[in-house]
């Protein structure tokens, strides 16, 4: 192919003359969908990416799955075979967890806002639950009283420390999320006099980083906070989860995440980790790393047009199935995800076109004059890194057009 590629692209090779997922053509992978638009997960690429962590990082370090990133409950049901638990946001998902086979005692629960309703399912559910505010511990406390249970609690920190360089920060400076470092000590002398079973800590202050550096310096400083306030517990500290916030290169310029010098700086965390908090399991927690790659979207080209000597593709699918994609999800300057026409694969006859989508808004834009091989309606666009923050991160029923389908292949 005369155009570099992205290095996602390598992960669905291309047999005779397509793209393909899990060793699925994609034309006759379509022709299996039954229609387009349509995302597909690899279910090989998902059990790569886990071993390959496994590898990379000490066996001490437990590999948590943050399903919010993608809970379609195939993808549920793989990866809580793969990983040592599951981190839910919600109610509903922890629903599908559970149906997927996760062990409640392995499953966590983050988010502000949880509803009294989500509590107790969480309590009669025997998960954790990350407290994030001191209505949490009264309520919680009120629940277990009802359902004669006792709630497994950890407390979820808003850091006195920033995640650097991070595509999203979610912690540090006045936050919704988690109980400020500082009023922790009084959070944990409320769950020390009412009967909830504390268990840890949960120090998560970021998302999307691709910089080691940047997330070895916020684990180090997530210990040594949680060390801090390990003193306050009303009980040994037997769980410490640091945090996430692997990131995946999506635009031009960006580099994949170098896991070996976190795996190293992950071994002088669990040594520390052994000393200061010798009971505490360590765990990682990660949504984007662990899916992003493994997915695509793809969607069928309707029309060619061209508009004052521009080339568009229209195709049947959009922003309203994936917003990110389009730059709309926290994009601060638009920037192109990585796109091929998986039907033209390796053709040689090239142009600049932009994709678009069916929606009447200019910002319905999934490729803006990209080079690619020269399409015709019927070819399949695909868009790479999709496997998170996809089907469910975009305003489907804007336009009211049909939702995307999901396969894991
Ligand atoms: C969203 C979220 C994650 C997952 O973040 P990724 O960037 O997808 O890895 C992990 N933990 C918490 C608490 C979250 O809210």
């Amino acid at each position: 192919m005369s155009a570099t590629r992205h290095p996602s692209a390598a992960r669905f090779p291309v047999v005779g003359g397509e793209l393909s997922v899990g060793g699925v053509p994609l034309s006759r992978l379509a022709a299996r969908v039954g229609r387009t638009p349509f995302y597909a997960y690899d279910r090989a690429l998902l059990t790569q990416r886990v071993q390959a962590l496994r590898e990379a990082l000490p066996k001490a370090i437990s590999l948590h799955f943050a399903m919010k990133a993608n809970p379609m409950p195939a993808v549920v049901g793989h990866m809580a075979g793969l990983v040592d638990g599951i981190d839910v946001a919600s109610g509903a998902e922890l629903l599908v967890a559970l149906d997927a086979g996760a062990d409640p005692r392995e499953i966590s629960f983050a988010g502000p806002g949880k509803s009294e309703a989500e509590l107790a399912q969480a309590v009669a559910a025997g998960i954790l639950v990350n407290i994030e505010s001191m209505r949490e511990v009264t309520l919680l406390a009120s629940i277990g009283e009802r359902l004669g249970l006792r709630p497994r609690v950890a407390v979820r920190v808003n850091p006195d420390f920033e995640l650097k360089s991070s595509g999203m920060k979610m912690g540090g400076g006045p936050k919704q999320f988690g109980i400020d470092a500082e009023l922790v000590p009084q959070a944990l002398a409320a769950i020390g006099e009412r009967d909830l079973g504390f268990e840890g800590f949960h120090i998560f202050s970021g998302s999307q980083n691709l910089r080691a550096e940047a997330i070895c310096e916020a684990q180090t400083k997530a210990l040594a906070l949680a060390v801090r306030l390990a003193g306050h517990a009303p009980s040994p500290t037997t769980l410490l989860n640091l945090g996430g916030g692997f990131g995946i290169p999506y635009f031009p310029g960006e580099q994949a995440l170098d896991l070996v010098p976190i795996g190293a700086h992950l071994h002088g965390i669990v040594a520390e980790a052994g000393r200061e908090l010798p009971r505490a399991e360590l765990v990682i927690e990660l949504g984007r790393y662990l899916v992003g790659e493994a997915g695509v979207y793809v969607a069928r080209v309707l029309d060619r047009k061209v508009s004052r000597g521009e080339v568009f593709l229209v195709t049947d699918g959009g922003l309203h199935h994936h917003l990110a994609a389009s730059g709309n999800f926290g994009q601060v300057i638009r920037k192109n995800y990585p796109v091929e026409i998986g039907t033209r694969a390796g053709a040689a006859e090239r142009e600049s076109a932009s994709v678009v989508g069916p929606l009447c808004t200019p910002l319905d834009l999934l490729g803006d004059r990209m080079d690619l091989a020269v399409a015709a309606p019927g070819d399949l666009v695909v868009v790479f890194q999709s496997g998170a923050y996809g089907f469910t991160a975009s305003p489907q029923q804007f336009l009211s057009h049909p939702p995307p389908l999901q396969v894991l292949v």
